[in-house]
């Protein structure tokens, strides 16, 4: 029979919602082995060369693929809204507007066309998909990451599934943009092994410029987490730095982000990732504005330079990840 505190707990699991809008498996870039990667929903950042736009917005958005649609007509069909029309010339409209984001169209669209980004999801939802692939985790060193979106945003529900993730003694991992309530990461420090800490530009202004914010908040946390890691004597941390040729690119940059990370007690290793432009057709789909059109990705020289810009240092620098 199930006691009393056992029962209430298990019924705050089901209580326990998030807003997820990507889930992928078998990941062996978020972080050690292979892991289970969550995307959580809403971002404070708008990066210009973010590749997941749509988990910007925290509520969930309608994401077209033209490119899959056969022109069947089940969406018009089956909108409870009347949010799609046929044009004159045979193509399909969507009037965001009228649609509620049932997601109707997105389950009855035959290639799927459609794709609602954000669902909701119980701790008790996350924890049976990542329980299926318990057996990867345990051959390969994987476990859970948490991405978005900027995770920390759902903090109560990110916490939930670390917490409930420990117990099943499964490894995690938060890929973070910094950018939140310092009471927020200092309690994910408490729990995670392991932060994705991303690093885009030292400098403020620069990185207001490209991100929407200063850096200020970042780096502060930055260093209350690399104190907390210490503290609790368990936990550490990945510095991942986007390399993008005209934006971050600069040897002064590199270095002194190459500087800041040797500084961190609990440092385990550095990421480069070359910028890559897959993201753009995302942003045509959701009818956003890619701002990367003129930005190429970097030569492997240049990749190569800044490795050796942080081994210089004595990190641990690897390209990707
Ligand atoms: S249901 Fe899907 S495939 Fe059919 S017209 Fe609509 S978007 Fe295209
Ligand atoms: S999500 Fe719902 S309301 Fe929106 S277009 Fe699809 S069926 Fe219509």
């Amino acid at each position: 029979m199930m006691t009393g505190r056992r029962a209430e707990r298990d019924c705050g699991e089901k209580m326990t919602r998030g807003l997820v809008f990507d889930i992928k498996r078998y990941s062996i870039h978020d972080g050690p082995g292979i892991r289970t990667t969550f995307f959580l929903k809403g971002c404070p950042l708008s990066c210009w060369w973010c590749h997941n736009p749509e988990g910007i917005s925290p509520q969930p958005v309608l994401l077209r693929h033209p490119n899959r649609c056969i022109g069947c007509g089940r969406c018009i069909a089956v909108c409870p809204s009347g949010a799609w029309s046929r044009k004159a010339d045979g193509r399909l409209s969507h009037d965001k507007e009228k649609c509620t984001l049932c997601g109707i169209c997105a389950d009855t669209c035959p290639p799927s066309a459609i794709e609602i980004a954000g669902r909701e999801m119980t701790l008790g939802d996350v924890v049976q998909e990542a329980q299926k692939d318990i057996p990867f985790y345990d051959e390969s060193g994987g476990g859970v990451t948490f991405s978005g979106g900027e995770p920390l945003l759902q903090s109560r529900f990110l916490f939930a599934c670390l917490l409930k993730l420990q117990d099943e003694e499964i490894h995690t991992a938060i890929d973070t943009s910094g950018y939140c309530e310092e009471k927020n990461i200092l309690e994910a420090a408490e729990i995670a092994d392991l932060f994705l800490f991303d690093i885009k530009h030292i400098d403020p202004k620069k990185h207001e410029y490209y991100t929407g914010v200063s850096n200020r908040i970042i780096l502060s946390n930055l260093g209350k987490l690399d104190e907390t890691l210490v503290r609790r004597g368990r936990g550490r941390i990945n510095i991942r730095m986007p390399l993008i040729p005209g934006i971050n690119d600069d040897t002064e940059n590199l270095e002194a982000v190459a500087e800041l990370s040797a500084s961190l007690k609990t440092l385990s290793g550095v990421n480069i990732l070359p910028y890559h432009s897959t993201g753009e057709g995302k942003y045509r789909n959701l009818v956003m504005e890619y701002k990367m059109g003129n930005y190429l990705p970097p030569r492997e020289d240049k990749i190569a330079e800044a490795l050796d810009i942080f081994r210089r240092q004595g990190i641990e620098a690897v390209k990707g990840g």
